[in-house]
């Protein structure tokens, strides 16, 4: 991971500063409001055991079954491609989404195209892991107007474990961002046995309620992306885990919520 991050007036142009993608999705009603264009970018520090995109991870083209997974672009062809939407944007709220893989660790070509998507006016979301170094993280950060932050759980062993990083620099990062003002939800992936515990769940909006983080969303385990890891001939290690409780998870959503005020929304 590189760690000198340029400042802004040291960018170059648009149509010079190239980001390694693998899947623009145009009309997407997810990962932000309204009607929003998602762009994926492939690389990742993290290892996830439950990661439904597996092809996110390693930032270099690979094959992926016969298929070829990643490609370079400019930031300037991807904001030619997002301002087709405009008027959806207009219309719904909506925006584009920087997704991944993870948009911090290109965080040139993802500073590019939010620079640029901020001068046009459009509504800029990021999906993070919030692992980089600060310098780096708020060169990509300070435009956007939403912050889709993952904790993943508080535990700093079970994190190691589960994710191959410590969250250390996440939690640090998230506290700095919201003494920011920053507008940021934080998200939980809910993997059964590993990180849904009331008591993980319950110290997750507890570190929210003490940053003034006001959201948070929990987004149930599913097995999609199951069969991608055999396409990349790479193992998966949760075929055991079942199907998340909704029931349950809706029933201790309602009690972290009473408890300490942090709206919850359970997808
Ligand atoms: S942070 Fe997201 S993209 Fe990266 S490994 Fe974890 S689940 Fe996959």
């Amino acid at each position: 991971m590189r760690y000198n991050c340029k400042k802004s007036d040291e960018l170059k142009d648009i149509a010079s500063i190239a980001g390694l993608i693998y899947n623009i999705q145009r009309y997407s009603l997810h990962d932000g409001p309204g009607i929003r264009t998602l762009i994926f970018l492939k690389g990742c520090p993290l290892n996830c055991l439950w990661c439904a995109n597996p092809e996110s991870q390693r930032p270099a083209i690979e094959h992926m079954g016969n298929d070829v997974v990643g490609k370079y672009v400019t930031a300037k062809e991807v904001i030619d491609i997002a301002k087709r939407d405009m008027a959806f944007y207009n219309r719904s709220g909506g925006g584009i989404t920087l997704s991944g893989g993870e948009p911090l660790k290109q965080y040139e070509f993802s500073k590019a195209v939010i620079s640029e998507a901020k001068r046009l006016n459009i509504n800029v979301a990021v999906e993070t892991s919030g692992y980089q170094k600060w310098d780096c993280l708020w060169e990509v950060l300070e435009e956007t107007d939403i912050v889709l932050y993952d904790i993943k759980t508080m535990d700093a062993k079970q994190h190691m474990e589960f994710t191959g990083v410590s969250n250390k620099l996440i939690l640090d990062n998230a506290k700095r961002l919201s003494r920011l003002n920053k507008n940021l939800i934080v998200r939980i992936p809910i993997i059964p046995e590993l990180n849904d515990s009331f008591v993980n769940l319950s110290k997750t909006a507890r570190f929210c309620k003490e940053t003034g983080i006001k959201e948070m969303h929990f987004l149930p385990y599913h097995q999609l992306g199951v069969h991608k890891y055999q396409r990349l001939n790479r193992e998966y290690k949760l075929n055991h885990v079942k199907p998340v409780n909704k029931e349950k998870l809706i029933d201790d959503a309602g009690k972290i919520h009473d408890k300490y005020g942090v709206v919850i929304t359970v997808y």
